[in-house]
């Protein structure tokens, strides 16, 4: 793994530091989901529980998002059907 001296965070930037890593993060919950996934046997239950929270909440966000990009994609397929049957 890479150290924080690859990495440039401005200082007037808040992060959250990696305790295991030392990989700083613009979000908490970033930071959460990435230590369940590289650090997951460092974990006490909190952090366990803290991660499945961070993970479902991403989750759910996925799901909006593919249900957002898939409106999109009917709505624009609707269009241009319509522009082809008028011109
Ligand atoms: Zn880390």
């Amino acid at each position: 793994m890479t150290d924080t001296d690859d990495y440039h965070v401005p200082a007037t930037e808040s992060m959250y530091e990696c305790p295991s890593c030392g990989r700083p993060f613009a979000r908490e919950e970033w930071r959460t989901l990435h230590r369940g996934l590289e650090h997951a046997s460092e974990l006490d239950d909190a952090d366990v529980e803290q991660f499945r929270e961070a993970y479902r909440s991403e989750d759910s966000e996925l799901r909006l998002f593919r249900l957002k990009a898939l409106a999109a994609l009917v709505v624009l397929y609707f269009v241009l059907l319509m522009i082809y049957a008028v011109v």
